[in-house]
């Protein structure tokens, strides 16, 4: 039986064709098509700098190692998240927390986020690094978060995975107005792909540096970045302990041709949302809501059931749902409640608005292909399992 996705990749022979170039080329790698690739990104998002990485939760690592977190620093994300948002500050020996999320936007709450930071500065334990994630593609409320880490002093990396062709108040997600660090994915169940691949933007032109060479094992190839005098023209200086984290230009190849494609994947992204908050008018779940600040990429079109059908009927029209062919899925397992966050220290109940929406949440099937008649089985299916068992319900 054909599964439908909940997401996938949408490549034309444009794209092929971009990649089958790079491979007769001279570069595979280190060539022409990676700053090719950097560029297209800055001048869209309106950014001074991009630096590609071989994946989101490279650029992540990066992005937190050149703002300084390592040993004894703090940083913050939200629980409901690739495990990759949090993961990326343990990897610089630093310890994470969470900020519980807004039950309506599912994005990190300003409100909690604004009564933690009051808290741990009695405390002393205030974050360094705060990482938003703009779940879904739809944009947090960056202008709150920023001015929150000036008045506590933290810096801002956006996790904008889900994010690339959205806006946040008329201005393209990415331009880092609001943040040190935005960074993209280019896994292929997000907006534009590269198979595997991540970018990091920034106006700062050290951190563009500091990141460039992390993700490429911490040597410079620049004369003024250097110790000594170079030994001649081979002459290169690790200055740091950095990371393979390079992008191919296979890869970037793929990403300049995606580009071409990007506002009109987002446009069918929206088409395709729109014909579910239409048809899901009559089916008795929570379509997703909108901040009007925010023109989402729409990676994912997330519904809730009622908090009466949350946990076993909540499985069972899951099952059920895949049963059928339908590729639900769920974005995103609370990260303290996985096993290694449990061990060190998390616990049920640290995050109750997380928890009660993984109880509830169900990724319907959203990429640029699906089709209307597609579309119209997924509601027609969940609409008929949501009222199987509404009528189970006692009331
Ligand atoms: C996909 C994703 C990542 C990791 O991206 P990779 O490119 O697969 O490393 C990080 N954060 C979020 C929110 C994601 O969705």
């Amino acid at each position: 039986m054909n599964l439908i996705p909940y997401g996938r990749q949408d490549i034309d022979d444009a794209d092929i064709a971009a990649v089958a170039e790079v491979l007769r080329s001279d570069f595979l790698t280190q060539g022409p098509a990676v700053p090719r690739f950097e560029q297209a990104i800055a001048s869209y998002c309106g950014v001074g700098h991009a630096v590609a990485a071989n994946s989101a939760t490279s650029s992540l690592h990066v992005a937190c190692l050149a703002l300084g977190v390592g040993k004894g620093s703090i940083v913050w994300t939200t629980p409901i998240t690739f495990v990759a948002s949090a993961n990326c500050a343990l990897y610089c020996g630093a310890s994470v927390d969470f900020v519980d999320i807004d039950p309506v936007t599912y994005n990190m709450s300003v409100d909690r986020l604004e009564e933690k930071l009051l808290a741990a500065k009695k405390s002393g334990s205030l974050p360094s690094v705060v990482i938003p994630v703009h779940l879904c593609g739809q944009p947090c409320d960056m202008a709150g978060i920023h001015a929150l880490s000036l008045e506590y002093g933290f810096r801002v990396i956006e996790d904008a995975s889900h994010a690339i062709g959205g806006t946040y108040r008329n201005e393209p997600v990415g331009n880092c107005r609001y943040s040190d660090i935005t960074v993209f994915s280019f896994h292929p169940v997000k907006i534009i792909t590269t198979g595997e691949g991540g970018m990091a933007t920034t106006n700062d032109p050290e951190l563009a540096k500091r990141m460039r060479m992390l993700g490429s094992h911490g040597i410079t190839r620049d004369a003024r970045e250097m110790t000594r005098e170079p030994d001649g023209p081979w002459y290169y200086e690790q200055v740091e302990l950095g990371f393979n984290y390079r992008m191919t230009d296979i890869q970037a190849a793929l990403g300049v041709s995606q580009m071409r494609r990007l506002d009109e994947f987002v446009s069918r992204r929206h088409a395709i949302a729109g014909r579910y908050d239409e048809s899901l008018r009559n089916v008795n779940v929570t379509a997703p809501w909108q901040h009007p600040d925010g023109y989402s990429g729409l990676h994912l079109y997330v519904v809730r059931l009622h908090s009466n059908m949350q946990g076993s009927i909540h499985r069972k029209i899951f099952d059920e749902m895949r049963a059928t062919g339908i590729g639900v899925n769920l974005h995103y397992i609370p990260v303290h409640m996985q096993p290694y966050y449990q061990k060190i220290g998390f616990n049920a109940g640290d995050f109750p608005a997380a928890e009660q929406y993984y109880e509830t949440a169900i990724s319907l099937p959203m990429f640029p292909a699906l089709t209307e008649a597609q579309q119209d089985t997924v509601v027609s299916t969940l609409r008929k399992l949501v009222n199987q068992q509404e009528v189970k319900i006692p009331s």
